[in-house]
């Protein structure tokens, strides 16, 4: 059924869905069903079986989804993908489908504040236990892996710092061990890095920034090998079920169409914000994958195709400096999230990762100063010219 198409700008409009099959709509119908109806009730035990493939009940699969899972399994370079209802039910499907009571994890120094919540739940329900670190040299990874290291689980560019990990060195020692490489991709998305292709396993999305890139869902994906995607089907999805709504899916089919372009812009935008911000008076360090001095931008120039669209930056002075600073702003909106068309700000310490202790924050360089901005498709100068008064204003 899938067609294949060679190119990634051609895929994201193609993979996974054939119209004639679909009495020719040109848009991918929205199968807003719970349950599918069998001819016959011997048709129903083969499909409960496995012996006749077909749809069953909507947690198990359907038809809108499909295509969405499809096309990301196509983009990532994974055998089959899955779909969930967020980003946070795709991390916990994974973290639970790997891990057992006593387990370790090895993390990047650095995750998605909720992500690191949940760690600290395994911690106390099932001593599941997690280190963090760079993963900056071979010897570093071999001295963190444990008997009882079961995954390692890395972000990258991480959030909110942008540092970044180098997928080829971790997924090559890792391989060492046999221990799976978990990739959230969710800030370079598939069009900037693809990390399957440098030798990582599993690759996870909070599909609701730049996948949907229009601020108007939650959702998450999940790409991988089949025996791994088909177990989690089997396991997490099924008996945890946390899963995608049709009409999810389908606003994500129609926000993939454009990600390229979205993409592109979002980097070109970022990337003349970063000139401006680079060296201001009022700004201290500042972090964006796109900056080719940086330290870590040998690996960007390695993994990543550009720089993304999210820049870090300290405002200097205290926390009432970045907040005032925040207030000055007149169209970029205060708000968490990233992805999406309007210029979006935050302050990481008070907000998404208020929940990480403030001394494991401060490890992670994430200070009372740090502002995350996630640079929107709007014209650059608009954007920059908000910046500079809010800036220009503060004391
Ligand atoms: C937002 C985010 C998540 C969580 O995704 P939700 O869709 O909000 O559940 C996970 N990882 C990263 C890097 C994120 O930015």
């Amino acid at each position: 059924m899938a067609n294949k198409y060679q190119r990634f700008e051609t895929a994201v409009i193609h993979e996974g869905y054939d119209e004639l099959e679909m009495l020719g709509s040109l848009s991918v119908p929205l199968f807003q069903t719970s349950t599918y109806v069998f001819n016959s009730a011997e048709q129903g035990e083969r499909r409960f079986s496995g012996e006749e493939e077909g749809f069953v009940y909507s947690r198990l699969g359907n038809p809108t989804v499909r295509v969405l899972e499809e096309r990301i399994a196509r983009l990532e370079n994974g055998e089959k993908g899955l779909a969930f209802a967020s980003g946070m039910a795709a991390v916990s499907a994974v973290l639970l489908s790997l891990t057992k009571a006593n387990d370790h994890v090895l993390c990047s120094a650095g995750l998605y504040g909720c992500t690191y919540g949940l760690l600290m739940m395994l911690k106390e329900k099932y001593n599941i236990t997690s280190d963090f670190s760079l993963l900056d040299s071979e010897d570093e990874i071999h001295a963190k892996i444990k008997p009882e290291t079961t995954l390692i689980y890395v972000e990258t560019p991480i959030n909110p710092t942008m540092k970044l990990i180098d997928l080829e060195l971790v997924s090559k020692v890792a391989k060492q061990y046999g221990i799976p490489v978990v990739v959230d991709n969710t800030f370079s998305t598939p069009y900037l890095q693809r990390p399957i292709d440098l030798g990582c396993d599993i690759v996870l999305h909070s599909a609701t920034k730049y996948i949907g890139g229009h601020g108007d869902v939650i959702a998450g994906l999940v790409a991988g090998k089949a025996d791994f995607i088909d177990e989690l089907a089997m396991s997490a999805r099924k008996d945890i079920g946390g899963i995608m709504s049709p009409f999810d899916a389908w606003l994500l089919l129609r926000g993939l169409k454009t990600l390229p372009i979205r993409m592109d812009r979002h980097c070109k935008n970022a990337t003349h914000i970063f000139k401006k911000l680079n060296g201001h008076p009022k700004i201290g360090s500042i972090y964006f994958p796109g900056n080719t001095d940086a330290e870590d931008g040998k690996i960007a120039a390695k993994q990543m195709h550009k720089g993304g669209g999210v820049i870090s930056f300290e405002i200097k002075g205290s926390k009432r400096d970045a907040q005032r600073f925040m207030n000055r702003l007149k169209f970029i909106k205060i708000a968490v999230s990233l992805g999406d068309a309007e210029t979006l700000i935050e302050h990481p310490a008070t907000m998404t990762h208020a929940v990480v202790p403030e001394e494991s924050r401060l490890e992670m360089g994430i200070t009372d100063q740090l502002i995350r901005l996630s640079v929107g498709l709007e014209a650059w100068e608009d954007i920059w010219d908000d910046l500079e008064q809010a800036l220009a204003a503060s004391t």
